[in-house]
């Protein structure tokens, strides 16, 4: 315990937030993108916004998988749903969001075999248990989860069970950050990079944000002084007009990442184009179930025949996900969704910068609506 308390000293905390100030003068705005949607929860949490500077800005980036996983792909998982002797198994986060005109959670009340499971292990056990089933595991997230679902598909391979598939939607995240500076008018300073992703992939991969695009990047724990530390450290960059990779979380993340990790993920995954909410498609992004294992990839076995899908009528995730709208300037936000109605994946998940809003940051509402009103630097 004492351990985690170290990463909350106030007195700490007071320190490296009067540093910050000391910097913040010299700077003009400075926008900064937390990237993963824990880290959003952190932030909002801990009260972090409201301590920094006015010219320190965090805007939320695209790291919540559920919610930069696109309506198509729940709309070709309701499908397969729907196919007789077909159990469709899922992480908790994606039943109740919105494909274009069901979820999975209102499949389930309408008599579809829909099951909730915590681990790709627990939906495997119950392809072992229902030979007669064709088990289908949604395999959504990050370079996070896809080493989870790789070695579940090679002891699947290895026990020759033959009706366990996953529907796959895992995306990469380095690519989907070069994508959001590749857009037209979008600016940012620096980015606060995701530990739980570098845990895996190391820090290396970040390179081409820092030489390609002059971008600072610090990847940083979730623990309150983890994250103050990561902004000082980009301050500090930005403050030397220096733009490379440091790792602030260095206990939990080497430079080269997890090699048996990447391993698994090279053996069962191939790195292809993937579509995203709100960023469209993006090269290199995804990572599909490789070829070898295609008796696996329930894509092939099902073929869904949808291609596009509506999102909700209104709602401006994509907006938020691309970090160009706070979430309290959507029209719906507050109103026509909340979390106990989410019309969008960012007001259903857990790591949702909207669910996020909604929690904890009403107090941070008064003040915007004060003042800054979402939007680019300048605007
Ligand atoms: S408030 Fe709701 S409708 Fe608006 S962007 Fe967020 S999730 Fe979508």
């Amino acid at each position: 315990m004492r351990f985690l308390e170290e990463f909350r000293d106030p007195e700490t905390a007071r320190g490296l937030l009067d540093s910050i100030r000391v910097m913040a003068r010299g700077l003009p705005q400075v926008r900064l993108m937390e990237v993963c949607g824990t880290h959003t929860v952190s932030i909002f949490r801990y009260g972090i916004r409201d301590l920094l500077p006015e010219n320190i800005r965090l805007i939320s980036g695209p790291g919540c998988p559920v919610c930069v996983t696109p309506s198509v792909f729940l709309d070709q998982a309701i499908c397969i749903a729907r196919e007789p002797d077909v159990t469709l198994v899922s992480f908790g986060d994606m039943m109740r969001i919105p494909g274009s005109e069901s979820s999975l959670e209102m499949e389930r009340a309408r008599g579809r075999d829909v099951r909730v499971v915590y681990s790709p292990l627990d939906a495997l056990q119950i392809a072992r248990e229902n030979p007669s089933r064709l088990v289908v595991f949604l395999g959504v997230g990050f370079e996070t989860t896809a080493p989870a679902v790789g070695v579940t598909l090679l002891r699947a391979k290895a026990e020759g069970i033959g009706n366990f598939l996953v529907l796959g939607a895992h995306k990469r995240i380095v690519p989907a950050m070069e994508a959001l500076l590749k857009t037209e008018g979008f600016s940012l300073d620096g980015f606060i990079c995701p530990p739980h992703v570098s845990a895996v992939i190391g820090s290396r991969p970040y390179q081409v944000l820092a030489e390609s695009w002059n971008m600072p990047c610090v990847v940083t724990g979730f623990e309150p002084l983890d994250i103050l530390q990561g902004i000082h450290m980009l301050l500090e960059q930005i403050l030397a007009g220096e733009h490379k990779v440091q790792v602030q979380y260095r206990r939990a993340v080497p430079n080269g990442g997890n090699p048996a990790a990447m391993r698994v993920m090279e053996e069962v995954f191939q790195v292809k184009e993937s579509l995203w909410r709100g960023l469209g498609k993006i090269a290199k992004s995804g990572l599909e179930i490789h070829e070898g294992f295609s008796h696996f990839d329930a894509m092939v076995r099902f073929q869904p025949q949808i291609t596009e899908a509506l999102d909700p009528p209104g709602c401006q995730c994509g907006d938020v996900l691309r970090g160009v709208l706070e979430p309290w300037n959507c029209k719906m936000f507050g109103t026509l969704c909340t979390p106990q109605r989410p019309l969008g994946p960012c007001m259903v998940s857990g790591e949702g910068t909207c669910a996020a809003h909604f929690k904890y940051g009403w107090k941070l509402l008064q003040k915007n609506k004060a003042g800054f009103k979402g939007g680019h630097r300048g605007q």
